[in-house]
């Protein structure tokens, strides 16, 4: 089997609900706070699209993002970015132009994003589709509405987050005139990007 390795971080202020689109998507159910036992701030996930497979290592938070106290090795590497905000805090969507500024200062892979609106169930929004989707083309970011309550839009970030990465690299890789590098899961050399999960 062939595997592109990825590296993706969740970032936004705290309490937005990024441990939960996480966990939703690595367990497939909504994990309350009280009811977490997982230990861990990076998960590692197989995915296939169009017959392709790859590999991705989201990397979360341990609560750092309250002091914006971000490690320079959170974001090395990193082919793609979550930025997340909630519907139902404005401003938590005005900080994501912050979180932008930040991925754009402190990663050197220029990362595909994806701007994320979570708690799309609650009635309370008060933050709209347009103007998130506004901020998103500014840095030409794909945006999604999405719940991990319900699990509303939750794989499309993933899958639509690793093949827009996927495509960038082909396109580079193009200009450059190599194929895009795919690496054996049994030998695989881009160890500088896994997590220790
Ligand atoms: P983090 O600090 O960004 O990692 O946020 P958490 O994942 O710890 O979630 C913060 C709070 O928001 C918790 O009380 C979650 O239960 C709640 N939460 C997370 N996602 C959703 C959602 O999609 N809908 C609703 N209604 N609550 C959510
Ligand atoms: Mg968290």
């Amino acid at each position: 089997m062939f595997v592109s390795n990825f590296k993706i971080v969740i970032i936004g202020e705290s309490m937005v609900g990024k441990t939960s689109i996480l966990l939703r998507y690595i367990k497939g159910k909504f994990i309350k706070v009280g009811e977490r036992t997982i230990n861990t701030n990076c998960f590692k996930k197989t995915i296939s699209i169009n017959n392709m497979t790859f590999e991705i290592n989201i990397w979360d938070t341990a609560g750092e993002e309250k002091y914006h106290a971000m490690a320079p090795i959170f974001y090395r590497g990193a082919d793609g970015a979550v930025i997340t905000f909630d519907f139902t805090r404005r401003e938590t969507f005005e900080r994501a132009q912050k979180w932008f500024e930040e991925l754009n200062q402190f990663s050197e892979n220029n990362p595909k994003i994806i701007l994320v609106g979570n708690k799309h169930d609650l009635d309370n929004k008060v933050v709209t589709g347009d103007e998130a989707r506004e901020l998103a083309e500014k840095y030409k970011a794909i945006f999604l509405s999405v719940s991990a309550l319900t699990g509303e839009n939750i794989n499309e970030i993933f899958t639509s987050l690793t093949y827009e990465i996927y495509h960038n690299k082909t396109k580079k890789n193009k200009s450059k005139n190599k194929n895009i590098k795919i690496v054996d899961e049994n030998n695989n050399n881009n160890n500088d990007k896994k997590c220790s999960c």
